[in-house]
């Protein structure tokens, strides 16, 4: 029996969706940097990546990009969140590029390279809307001018990043703005910016369908290439496999129970008041996995069975289509959310197959 709960990662399908995301972008002169943050650093999947055409790997914590390069995984490799003042030698270390914000930090980027005799590239992320990181637009300037003067140091472009946490769209307006920040970089200080990062998942739509590319030359592409869904509406991309990754769990009990809870009623373990309405009996099951493991919200079950709620280590499903037996297994799709939950636990195996024949 394989063991339980497992997230089973099919490689030669997150090959074809890489794959085909590089492609249609290549032909838009945007190159992609494959982001394994959802992956906890998997050498798999990132050589997985690097195998489909991506030009570097993104990953926002220090730890994964360190068992990347201690898994001699050969890349180009990019801290997508502004290295911590606490982290600072680490990043020196191991990482190629970093995106900074804060000058205070560049400056202790600049000194502990110095200090190791290395050099380290800067991409600056500007605010555009979304209002997570990014240096304010009218900031820019003066930001370029002391990241240029500081020894060690290449600065190697600017970025953004929307749709993350307020939902802004990538569009042509926001886009457009980028492209000209680029230009304006490039005329006031004589110089090529290599790399101008339009964002993530959630640029594909705009992308891909036609409109001005303007001077955006990469995008840093996670969920698009993990679950195969553009991240705006979550509809599946054209193309894609959507079940590249599954997670099974083992049913460890099944009963006929009531719908409504009896008794006195208070909070449930995570807090929160109990919704029940009564339907009478029904088929109840019980899986062995939780809110510790995954997001109970993020689970896409199969047809005719519902995901009702979950405690830390109980998933609880109904049924009146499907037997769900004691030792049974179910298995669902997981939206980004479950994903990461899911790879972050150490009670879920990973299994990585290539039982797709579809080699494209
Ligand atoms: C997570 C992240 C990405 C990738 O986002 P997806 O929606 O998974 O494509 C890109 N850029 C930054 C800065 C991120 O933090």
């Amino acid at each position: 029996m394989m063991a339980a709960p497992r997230l089973e990662i099919d490689l030669e399908k997150i090959y074809h969706n890489a794959s085909s995301l590089v492609k249609r972008l290549a032909c838009r002169g945007i190159s992609v940097t494959g982001v394994t943050k959802a992956t906890l650093g998997s050498a798999e999947i990132a050589t997985t990546l690097l195998r489909a055409g991506v030009s570097a790997l993104g990953d926002s914590r220090i730890e994964n990009i360190e068992a990347m390069r201690l898994a001699q995984v050969p890349a180009t490799m990019v801290l997508i969140r502004s290295p911590m003042l606490s982290q600072v030698k680490r990043v020196i270390k191991h990482v190629d590029v970093s995106f900074n914000t804060e000058i205070e930090v560049i400056r202790k980027l600049s000194l502990e390279a110095q200090e190791t005799d290395r050099t380290h590239g800067v991409i600056l992320m500007v605010e555009l809307g979304d209002l997570r990181e990014g240096i304010m637009p009218d900031d820019l300037i003066d930001t370029v001018r002391e990241t240029l003067s500081l020894p060690n140091i290449l600065f190697k472009g600017i970025g953004t990043n929307l749709a993350c946490r307020c939902g802004v769209s990538p569009d042509g307006k926001n886009m457009t703005m980028l492209s000209e920040l680029a230009d304006t970089l490039e005329s006031t200080f004589g110089l090529t910016l290599e790399i101008i990062s339009g964002g993530n998942s959630a640029n594909l739509g705009w992308a891909l369908n036609g409109a001005e590319i303007g001077r955006i030359n990469d995008l840093r592409l996670g969920e698009a290439i993990l679950l195969g869904c553009e991240t705006l509406h979550r509809q599946p991309i054209d193309g894609l496999h959507t079940d590249a990754i599954t997670l099974s769990a083992e049913v460890i009990e099944a009963k006929v129970k009531p719908s409504q809870p009896s008794g006195k009623i208070a909070q449930t373990a995570f807090g929160e008041a109990p919704t029940a309405t009564d339907r009478g009996l029904v088929t109840q099951a019980i899986l062995a996995v939780g809110q510790q493991d995954i997001d109970p919200c993020g689970l896409i079950a199969p047809a005719g069975i519902d995901v009702m709620g979950a405690s830390s280590d109980h998933l609880i499903l109904e049924s009146d289509r499907f037997e769900l037996s004691v030792g049974a297994e179910v298995s669902f799709q997981l939206n980004y959310s479950a994903l990461v939950r899911a790879m972050t636990s150490p009670f879920v195996t990973k299994i990585m197959t290539s039982a797709s024949t579809d080699n494209d």
